[in-house]
């Protein structure tokens, strides 16, 4: 659970002035255990800075992450790595190329001075679990395929038996063939072993059939989140429309301009005013660029920060 996380970045040197790039806006967001959530929105909108601070790697500025109800700073660093694992985008850069197989599934264990044949053994099974073939395990990272080296980093996070895996961009790097492979991986991995997995992708069809619920992040904030169906069938916000306008069929090849998403993503050191997503909106008023949206709730379970949402009647639009 994060509270009211805000996570500001001093950017510029030498001659520029500093200035602060807010990549975090105030993010409340909760994932229910062994649930999944879909995180999504355009490279720069914070994702990664998140993914970043649930792992532990950086501080909020302010606000507070909670992980099993206490503050995430309570945990030292080898209970956060017991409890969170990652399972990062590029499976290339990630393996140390002068280990084998085993010894990098097997070294989380290692830090924490476990090792012999029961380790080794555990190894193996994992291996299996994740569909690495047996020879592979001597193998050397420069000999597997982008795929199976993914394999190797989900096993590598999972033998410490984590709770959480937070998966940033776990298939971007790999091949369209493999990708579904990898996600159908996860999927049976998370439902297995009851895992609460964060999947953050740009893409909302790599999320589609994972996540349970989906959040839908701009610029630093959460501009919607609910229950994936209700994203999926009945999205409120523009933005969301315009990300599944990009990936569902049969709408796939509508060129930007027709997602109404033809103006350049924004700087996160000088946000747009108001509704951040007003200069690239195609439902935005004058009111939209001058005041940010409230986050509202459509139901329990979804909400979302607009003006002028889908489905909202015209007497219920705020009169402008
Ligand atoms: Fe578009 Fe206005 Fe809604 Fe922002 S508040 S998404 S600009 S309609
Ligand atoms: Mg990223």
């Amino acid at each position: 659970t994060m509270r009211g996380v805000t996570r500001d970045y001093s950017v510029g040197s030498g001659f520029a002035r500093k200035q602060t790039l807010r990549a975090l806006r105030g993010v409340d967001l909760g994932v229910e255990r062994g649930k999944t959530l879909g995180l999504v929105g355009e490279s720069g909108c914070g994702k990664s800075t998140l993914a970043k601070i649930l792992l532990g790697v950086e501080e909020p500025t302010s606000g507070e992450v909670l992980v099993g109800g206490k503050p995430i700073q309570s945990y030292d660093r080898i209970e956060r790595a017991r409890l969170i694992q990652p399972v990062f985008q590029d499976p290339y850069s990630s393996l140390n190329p002068r280990m084998t197989v085993e010894a990098i599934i097997a070294a989380p264990m290692r830090v924490r001075g476990e090792g012999g044949r029961s380790l080794q053994a555990k190894v193996h099974e994992l291996a299996g679990e994740v569909g690495l073939p047996r020879h592979l395990v001597e193998a050397y990272p420069s000999q597997l395929s982008g795929g199976q080296r993914q394999r190797v980093a989900i096993a590598r996070a999972l033998i410490g038996e984590p709770e959480i895996l937070i998966c940033d961009e776990p298939t971007s790097a790999l091949d369209v063939s493999v990708q579904s492979q990898i996600l159908n991986l996860l999927h049976n991995l998370k439902r297995q072993l009851n895992l609460t997995m964060i999947l953050i992708s740009h893409n909302l069809a790599v999320v589609h059939h994972l996540a349970d619920d989906v959040a839908v992040m701009y610029l630093g904030q959460i501009v919607e989140r609910g229950p994936s169906r209700d994203i999926f069938e009945a999205a409120r916000h523009p933005y969301s429309d315009a990300l599944l306008k990009a990936v569902l069929p049969p709408r796939a090849g509508v060129r930007l301009p027709e997602m109404g998403l033809e103006a350049e993503f924004p700087s996160p050191v000088n946000p747009p005013s108001g509704c951040t997503f007003h200069p690239r909106c195609q439902k935005a008023r004058a009111l939209c660029a001058e005041q940010a949206p409230c986050r509202t709730d459509a139901d329990a379970e979804h909400s979302y920060r607009c003006h002028f949402p889908n489905n909202l009647k015209d007497e219920e639009c705020p009169q402008v």
